[in-house]
């Protein structure tokens, strides 16, 4: 299965997208952590996408074009893959259509997980991410369950940077709702739920 993974910032992307690695084995590509691990790494990437990065503002189209390229050439995307937090704009879904078109691949959904503002602010304000390997939990852990790592809140889940990354999700992401509509490949569930009952209906909504 090709995926997309549509929902504005802590809609629960991420968690849905390891459930499906876990179950299914699906590649995870998701470009924030891509891009965070550039930053990490210090590589002109990194250093380049940092600014805008904090600034909650999406990194310039080519830089991530080419992550998400070479990404997809790796041999565990060749099965299937979920694309988390890419395509992020209308120029990221052309190109990224063609990419595949070139490959002889296409997507077959893309999945909305839909959840309210109100709450996104109230949950990316409280979000600790690992360091080591991304996964989230809420403030109050403060070692990661996963690989032991430490928790931390990312910059860009201050509260000043929040309000910025939902306007740009509602700006620029959000129109791909009706791109993928008009492909006749959306798939939408109510993300304001605890993620396991989340996950039951991704699953249904995506016949797996
Ligand atoms: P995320 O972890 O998906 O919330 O991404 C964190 C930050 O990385 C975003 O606020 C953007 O600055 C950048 N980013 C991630 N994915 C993209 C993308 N597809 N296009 C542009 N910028 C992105």
């Amino acid at each position: 299965m090709n995926l997309v993974l549509l929902g504005a910032p802590g809609a629960g992307k991420g968690t849905q997208a390891q459930k499906l690695v876990e179950e299914f084995g699906f590649a995870h590509i998701s470009t924030g952590d891509l891009l965070r691990a550039a930053v990490k790494s210090g590589s002109p990437l990194g250093v380049e996408a940092k600014g805008y990065m904090d600034a909650g503002q999406l990194v310039p189209d080519e830089l991530v074009i080419n992550l998400v390229k070479e990404r997809l050439g790796e041999k565990d995307a060749q099965e299937g893959f979920i694309l988390d937090g890419f395509p992020r704009n209308t120029a990221q879904a052309v190109t990224l259509d063609s990419e595949l078109a070139d490959l002889g691949r296409s997507l077959d959904a893309a999945l909305l997980v839909d959840v309210k503002d109100e709450v996104i602010v109230g949950r990316l304000s409280s979000r600790r991410t690992c360091r080591n390997c991304g996964y989230t939990a809420p403030a109050g852990v403060d070692v990661c369950p996963r690989c032991g790592g430490e928790m931390y809140q990312r910059d860009d889940d201050k509260p000043e940077t929040i309000q910025h990354r939902l306007d740009t999700y509602h700006t620029q992401t959000e129109p791909l709702v009706q791109y993928y509509k008009g492909h006749s490949i959306l798939k939408a569930v109510d993300g304001d739920r605890p993620a396991d009952v989340v996950y039951a209906d991704v699953k249904a909504s995506l016949g797996l």
